[in-house]
């Protein structure tokens, strides 16, 4: 315990320096908090800024081989395996939503190639229809094994999270001494026919933004897009400050010392907005929760891995399916729960509010 109190510590200090600035629009975001009164009984899964769902983020276990410091603490304590919604569940909630308009699904976790059989899965949700793509985000562990199996299952996207490409520094991160069998993972992917990996690395000012440079000509290398993700304030151990968020803005800094960028225009819907080196080499994005916040185009829920509706990463209020699932309640009930959990999204996070609390779950609780 003692070790990793010191270790957290040690990374709030190495981010001496600047708070990462904060585009203007990030503090307009409305704080509005609506009630549920007069939530549509049918047509699309709407909120009450006209923001229409049509992804969900599944998570498929809170569990994890890793300790990232920025997701979850090393004692962190998991669910009981017996409240993973089954497969069925997660089956049915996806038939109940496909209809409403949900279209891309997303697996994640916790680690979500640690729940056996995800293959399965797979094949399953991408056989439901309306559904248009089934793509995962993992930590690349398991992909050796199981890359080839989930594309032939009908997985089309796969993101890797890799946030350094040095062992010590990885080791200091993730709390466990990975990054080969990542990086085995990540050829997997390739070599089983994964377009376009997407690689996710969160910066942290102090501990790996020297390494944005080095991620960037790899991806200037390879077939890879790396993203580039501002620090967010869902850790377990409390080590977010705001001066560790190193910024959009300064990431775009950095890459212009390699080449000139061109911001490529993008779905807005998107949490990445996606740029490219001018010379035709290399393609990345950066997903600025914190400094430029997307809220006012986010069409994502997620459902957590025991059943759970969170209509926000930084939501308070989660919306329970379980108990519906296991408690007999019909399709129309689900489908109802579902549309009043959407239609009380908030209008944004609250990040750069005074007023923002920091959710109970951390991420990798969540399902990032
Ligand atoms: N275990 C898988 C993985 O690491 O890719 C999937 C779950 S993980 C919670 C999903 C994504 O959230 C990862 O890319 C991870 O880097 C990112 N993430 C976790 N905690 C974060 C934080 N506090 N701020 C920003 N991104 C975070
Ligand atoms: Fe595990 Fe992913 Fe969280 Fe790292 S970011 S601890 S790999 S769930």
């Amino acid at each position: 315990m003692a070790q990793r109190v010191t270790a957290a510590a040690s990374l709030k200090t190495a981010a001496a320096g600047s708070a990462a600035p904060v585009e203007p629009g990030a503090r307009a975001e409305a704080a509005a908090r609506p009630g549920d009164a007069g939530w549509p009984r049918e047509g699309p899964l709407v909120d009450q800024f006209g923001r229409v769902v049509r992804k969900l983020r599944i998570s498929v276990t809170d569990r994890c081989n890793f300790r990232c410091v920025y997701c979850m603490p090393e004692d962190v304590r998991f669910m009981p395996a017996e409240v993973h919604l089954t497969f069925d569940e997660i089956e049915r909630v996806v038939r109940i939503m496909a209809p409403l308009g949900v279209r891309k699904l997303r697996l994640t976790g916790g680690e979500p190639l640690l729940r056996p059989g995800l293959p399965d899965l797979v094949a399953r949700l991408a056989a439901v229809p309306g559904i248009e793509s089934v793509s995962m985000t993992t930590n690349g562990f398991f992909l050796a094994q199981q890359a080839r199996a989930l594309k032939q299952a009908g997985l089309v996207g796969i993101n890797i999270s890799l946030d350094t490409l040095d062992r010590d520094r990885f080791i200091q991160i993730a709390r466990r001494d990975y990054l080969q069998r990542v990086l085995e993972g990540i050829r997997a992917a390739e070599e089983a026919g994964f377009e376009a990996v997407k690689i996710n690395c969160v910066v942290m000012r102090g501990v790996n933004e020297h390494e944005i440079e080095t991620f960037l000509r790899w991806a200037r290398e390879r077939p890879f897009i790396v993203r580039f993700i501002e620090f967010m304030p869902l850790d377990g151990d409390n080590i977010w400050e705001r001066r560790m968020v190193f910024s959009a803005e300064e990431i775009l800094d950095i890459a212009r010392t390699i080449g000139e960028v061109v911001p490529e225009d993008g779905d807005p819907s998107e949490p990445a907005r996606r740029y490219r080196f001018a010379d035709g080499r290399g393609t990345f994005g950066i997903i600025a929760s914190v400094t430029r916040p997307f809220c006012a185009h986010c069409d994502r829920v997620r459902l957590t891995a025991d059943g759970k509706i969170r209509n926000c990463l930084f939501a308070l209020e989660e919306h329970d399916l379980r108990d519906l699932l296991r408690g007999g309640a019909s399709d129309e009930e689900i489908e109802q729960a579902i549309r009043r959990a959407v239609w009380v999204k908030w209008a944004g996070h609250l990040i750069n509010m005074p007023e923002f609390v920091k959710p109970a779950r951390t991420m990798h609780a969540i399902g990032g």
